[in-house]
């Protein structure tokens, strides 16, 4: 699979980034939490290749059937297809922070009370079950080759790494165009300023378009969730948010006000 090959590809690079930071911030990190981290990470990649070995036949069916246009691969194509998906991903992102069912899956992202490298590789094994895949169908369907688009996906994805530290420079000038790691920090902060802004993928500029930037106002960054402190446990982080929704469907009087409590803002959940 195309993003598994390009992450484990990169991975010697991940790595190194993890060491340098590890020895020059000890105190961001936690041998349970990494491991935790790790295990997050593998699970994730695991129902992913499931999901995308079983999603490619409809791939291929909407590419061949339903193509607007046919691009060959060049490089103007890979770098229209890369800014294209980032601006799905900057919705996919900003929708799963609006959305319960979503959220579900995206608040495993959002869980740790530090930021370092290892936060990067902490997502949710069900993030192809609540459909995330479903945000990369309208560049199918412009023409896109499916394995391409999935390969942006996962360079999308590896440049995002890089922003989950608090170890980098603060990139002024690049930080203009680009998510860097200042702005991708206050994305985690539970501050009340900085909550729901900074959804930027690789690009800040969508931010900027849609009014969801935010700068730091001088207050450091308090990583987590509000309202619910997890614990460094696979089964907390993963199942806690599914089992509080789960338990607020059940209290709703019809099927109608179940589905507006799925698709509502996870903050009034009890
Ligand atoms: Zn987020
Ligand atoms: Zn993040």
């Amino acid at each position: 699979m195309a993003v598994e090959f390009i992450l484990i590809l990169l991975s010697p690079i991940f790595i190194i980034a993890i060491i340098m930071e590890l020895l020059k911030r000890k105190d961001s990190y936690s041998i349970k939490e990494f491991l935790l981290n790790l295990g997050l990470a593998l699970s994730h990649q695991a129902t992913d290749i499931l999901a995308m070995l079983a999603l490619m036949p409809l791939f291929f069916w909407l590419h061949s059937s339903f193509a607007v246009f046919s691009f060959e691969l060049t490089a103007f194509s890979v770098i229209v297809g890369f800014i294209l998906q980032d601006f799905l991903y900057y919705w996919f992102h900003r929708t799963s922070h609006q959305c319960n069912w979503l959220w579900a899956a995206h608040v495993v992202h959002h869980s740790s009370n530090n930021m370092n490298f290892s936060t990067a590789m902490r997502q949710s094994l069900f993030y192809p079950m609540v459909g995330m895949w479903l945000f990369w169908l309208p560049l199918i369907i412009l023409g896109f080759e499916p394995k391409l688009v999935l390969a942006i996906v996962a360079l999308n994805l590896a440049f995002q790494f890089f922003v989950h530290t608090e170890m980098g420079p603060e990139f002024r000038l690049l930080g203009k165009v680009f998510n860097t790691p200042t702005h991708h920090c206050l994305h985690h902060a539970s501050n009340p300023q900085y909550i729901d802004k900074n959804y930027a993928g690789v690009l800040i500029i969508w931010d900027k378009l849609f009014g969801t930037f935010v700068c730091s106002d001088g207050e450091k960054p308090r990583y987590g969730v509000v309202g619910y402190q997890y614990d460094v446990s696979f089964f907390d982080v993963v199942f806690t948010p599914w089992r509080i929704l789960i338990r607020n469907i059940k209290q709703q009087k019809n099927i109608i006000s179940a589905i507006k409590l799925l698709i509502e803002k996870p903050s009034k959940l009890k």
